[in-house]
């Protein structure tokens, strides 16, 4: 089989007095992600689904929130090395989609940046990324602004052999 696919999830807390980090982009709001890491929701189930899709279990895994190593990470080095992980299996990412839930702040004007941002750490085409913004619908946890959530699927190609 030269195809595989995967699916991430991930959810973190809002806080005051932490900035907004999603797909590798410092976003303007009052409140950010509260985690171990930068808390980049989409960054990390983006590499949930990559780990995903070769069955190779989940970032926790990789990058335990015990390991004081991993305070404050920029989740950017983080998908960087689960990028070369998949690549030294001899796989490389077909393309990308997501959805951040998200009832505040608006993430449209910020998309194309996210796209570029992954693009550039991935060694892959914007136009590889789909990222889709939603609200909850003021539903639940999400829904009152006490978190940040994102899905994400990936495809997943064997490389060519030259
Ligand atoms: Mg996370």
């Amino acid at each position: 089989m030269n195809i595989r696919i995967g699916n991430g999830y991930d959810v973190h807390r809002l806080q005051t007095g932490r900035k907004l980090i999603l797909g590798g982009v410092d976003i303007p709001h009052t409140k950010g992600l509260l985690g171990h890491s930068d808390a980049d929701a989409l960054t990390h189930a983006i590499m949930d689904a990559m780990l995903g899709a070769l069955s190779l279990g989940d970032i926790g895994l990789y990058f335990p929130p015990s390991d004081p190593k991993w305070a404050g990470a920029d989740s950017q080095v983080l998908l960087a090395q689960v990028n070369q992980l998949i690549g030294e299996k001899g796989w490389q990412i077909g393309n990308i989609d997501s959805v951040v839930i998200a009832e505040q702040p608006k993430l449209k004007p910020h998309i194309q940046t996210m796209r570029d941002r992954l693009s550039t750490t991935l060694h892959i085409q914007p136009d590889q990324i789909g990222i889709k913004a939603t609200t909850h619908e003021k539903l639940g946890p999400l829904g009152r602004e006490e978190g940040i959530a994102a899905h994400a699927v990936v495809l997943l190609q064997m490389q060519l052999t030259k």
